[in-house]
């Protein structure tokens, strides 16, 4: 990036936009939609829904896992015979994992 000039003699180097923003004293560029329709939209896409109650799963604030918070929902039903012969059932809680993308995302719809 080329060098600007502050003053007579001054110069100085900024390597990315963000810095050229801090150094002009220009608030951080925020990403998130301004249109509150659009942003729930946008966040309901994004958290998809339960596989089992089809309800939309919620971001666990501070992780980077999307789960199923209806008190309804048992989760995914899991069975197996036991060695005598009884069946085992279990249920799996639905939950998705985000990658360090999906993070960033969920960041941008959802943090204050
Ligand atoms: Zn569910």
């Amino acid at each position: 990036m080329r060098e600007f000039r502050k003053a007579k003699g001054v110069t100085e180097r900024y390597t990315s936009l963000d810095e050229l923003r801090t150094a002009f004293g220009l608030k951080a560029v925020r990403k998130r939609t301004t249109d509150a329709e659009k942003l729930k939209a946008q966040r309901e896409k994004f958290v998809g829904t339960c596989k089992v109650c089809k309800q939309p799963l919620s971001w666990i604030e501070g992780t980077n896992t999307l789960a199923c918070k209806n008190p309804e929902c048992k989760g995914v039903k899991m069975t197996s015979k036991n060695e005598d012969g009884t069946d085992k059932v279990w249920y799996i809680p639905v939950t998705r994992m985000l990658d360090s993308d999906g993070m960033e995302i969920a960041l941008r719809l959802f943090e204050e």
